[in-house]
């Protein structure tokens, strides 16, 4: 059976150059970047070269990167060490603005911070094309707001940010006031697409993971700019010059760097991408009824198709598909396996129903025309037999 992968937001193939340059290190290249030997003098060389391709791609200074284990622990770091930072000047009960869509990863901290009441949260709600509105950010500043943390692009639906239009407000607002605001950007959807020059988002931290952009796993990165006061979040030895501290991963590192130098040389893939998206989404639109297209499809990811199919429910078409050689999601990875239904879909004021019903395909640049061809040839028969067998018809 052929196996049809359409579930790049979730994570990504490895590719063959960034596995190739991973594999000495987890063979004979197995020093540890701190000691004074050869080996560790080998495993430092690489973390530096790794470093200075993540700030080539992010146009920073390479002593602004920061290796963590994954996106996740990046965000938290960002969110966590800004706020303790924060505190540290006296500032009490700090204020944090976040939007309803972020990813666990921001949101699940922020409401946490809120619970201990360690914080005061904002979470600005977004319209039914899933996005942010600048003045909803202005409107939210309070005298002790500390952090805007707004993720450049929705995982489930693709709804790309307005990261520069907050960040250039910011920086001007900034000027004039005691407490500097930072912005934060969890980016790790956006990275293979969309430009992530920090200067001209200006954002003071910005987190990217490296499994989504076709490296390896538990590989994140935080980038912070000069002069930001983190906080660390762990404690230990001096790596990561004390933000990060623990004995580098020197292979993940390494595959991380590679897979960032990688995506400037395949930016050519997106055009073909966005011509794949395009045909699926108008393909579905067109020749199955009831269906409709979650989020803007303007302000939209050029591989990012989530559709809502009326009467059924998400996961049986996913097992179908699945049944068929295609590997698509229902909402986000992290999501899946909950029967709740998406509240990203809800933020959008999507109704429950229409939110059960609801699919991501996120392309690659593994995928071909075919691939699409195939989907779209198999996915009315499989809705319409779902259809009939449906509680919800
Ligand atoms: N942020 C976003 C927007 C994501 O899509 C993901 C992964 O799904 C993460 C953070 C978490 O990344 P990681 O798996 O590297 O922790």
């Amino acid at each position: 059976m052929q196996k049809i992968y359409l579930d790049n937001a979730a994570t990504t193939k490895i590719d063959k150059k960034v596995f190739e340059a991973m594999a000495p290190y987890l063979k004979g290249d197995f020093g540890n970047a701190s000691s004074l030997h050869w080996f560790g003098q080998k495993a430092h060389e690489a973390i530096t070269k790794a470093r200075q391709q993540a700030a080539d791609f992010l146009n920073c200074n390479f002593l602004e990167v920061y290796f963590t284990g994954s996106a996740t622990e990046s965000d938290n770091l960002a969110i966590f060490g800004a706020m303790r930072a924060a505190q540290k000047k006296g500032i009490a009960k700090p204020h944090i603005i976040t939007s309803a869509i972020e990813h666990p990863a921001v949101l699940e901290v922020v409401k946490h911070l809120e619970k201990t009441g360690e914080i005061e949260a904002t979470y600005l709600a977004v319209g039914k094309e899933g996005v942010v509105k600048v003045e909803d950010v202005q409107k939210s500043i309070k005298e002790n707001t500390v952090l805007v943390s707004i993720m450049y692009v929705n995982n489930e639906i693709g709804a790309i940010q307005p990261i520069a239009a907050i960040g250039n407000w910011l920086k001007i607002k900034n000027q004039k006031s005691k407490i500097k605001i930072l912005l934060h950007t969890d980016a790790v959807q956006a990275v293979n697409y969309l430009d992530c020059n920090v200067g001209k988002l200006g954002v003071d931290l910005l987190t990217l993971s490296g499994h989504k952009i076709y490296g390896p796993k538990g590989a994140g990165v935080l980038y912070k700019r000069k002069g930001v006061e983190l906080e660390p979040i762990i404690f230990g030895g001096h790596q990561e010059r004390g933000l990060r501290p623990g004995t580098e991963n020197i292979a993940a590192i390494v595959g991380v760097g590679e897979a960032i130098a990688e995506i400037l040389n395949s930016k050519l893939q997106i055009l073909k991408i966005k011509k794949l998206r395009d045909k699926l989404i108008d393909g579905i639109l067109k020749n199955i009824p009831g269906t409709n297209l979650n989020g803007s499809r303007e302000s939209r990811l050029p591989n990012n198709v989530n559709i809502s199919f009326d009467g059924v429910e998400g996961e049986s078409i996913l097992m179908a598909l699945n049944e068929k050689g295609v590997a698509v999601s229902t909402g986000s990875a992290c999501a899946s396996g909950s029967l709740e239904p998406s509240y990203v879909l809800l933020a959008l004021g999507c109704s429950v129903v229409k939110a059960h019903g609801s699919i991501r395909f996120t392309l690659g640049k593994y995928n071909t025309e075919k691939d699409i061809n195939y989907v779209l040839k198999i996915l009315p028969g499989i809705i319409e037999r779902l259809r009939k067998i449906s509680p919800l018809k």
